[in-house]
């Protein structure tokens, strides 16, 4: 690809992403600067500036843009913020919350997609990012509690250790409802006494599982 043909499907890209509703202008700066070909190998690579979910290693998915967009601007996340996000996947999604955000950790249970998601983010030069092999239905206690918390893959019901793990004024955004059906974005509060549930818009995720994958 020629950088004016790079250009023009970034600018493309970009309009896209408006039309489907996206307007908070820190989101769309950095799904500008964040190059998504990065996360994605061979033919896939072409394709990144389509939005479309697209295959990753491991069996899993790279989300459509619009969604990581929809996502991030759901979290409402300030500078100074201290961010987790469960699923790594390609890492895609933590490269732009790392654009927002003061720290990412995030997690995910397939070693083999950590390792490659270091690489990108080495690649990049996104030095906020922590990446790590972990079962993430469990959070990641030891730098506990978070500011924002997001969730790239289907729970059953907005997961205990997670919300515990929330500061008070915090929020998470987690697609809630039974696997390989449509799941509702939901977006949870923590208040000084309890929490608060928003329900946003249908979303379709991998669903959230329990231990360590073999790979
Ligand atoms: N955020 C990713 C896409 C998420 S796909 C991106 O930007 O590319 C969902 C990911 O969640 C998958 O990689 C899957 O392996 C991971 N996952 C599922 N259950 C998990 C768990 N309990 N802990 C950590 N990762 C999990």
């Amino acid at each position: 690809m020629t950088d004016a043909d790079r250009a023009e499907s970034i600018m493309r890209f970009i309009y896209a992403l408006r039309s489907k509703g996206v307007t908070d202008a820190n989101v769309l700066r950095a799904m500008e600067r964040i190059d998504r070909a990065a996360f994605l190998r061979g033919i896939f690579a072409d394709r990144a500036y389509e939005d479309t979910p697209l295959p990753i290693a491991c069996g899993q998915t790279i989300s459509q843009p619009s969604v990581v967009a929809l996502m991030t601007e759901a979290l409402e996340i300030s500078p100074r913020d201290k961010v987790l996000e469960v699923g790594t996947g390609s890492g895609y999604q933590a490269a732009i919350l790392s654009q927002l955000a003061r720290r990412v950790y995030t997690v995910e249970r397939h070693r083999t997609l950590v390792a490659e998601a270091r690489r990108a983010f080495d690649a990049l030069g996104l030095s906020n990012i922590t990446c790590l092999a972990s079962d993430g239905s469990f959070g990641l206690p030891e730098q506990a509690p978070f500011d924002r918390i997001l969730v790239t893959a289907a729970a059953e019901d907005t997961p205990g250790p997670l919300k515990q793990q929330l500061r008070v004024g915090g929020v998470m955004v987690v697609p809630v409802g039974q696997s390989d059906t449509v799941q509702s974005l939901i977006r949870v509060r923590r208040l000084e006494k309890g929490f608060d549930y928003e329900e946003l818009r249908p979303v379709r995720f991998v669903p959230l599982l329990e231990g360590m994958a073999k790979d």
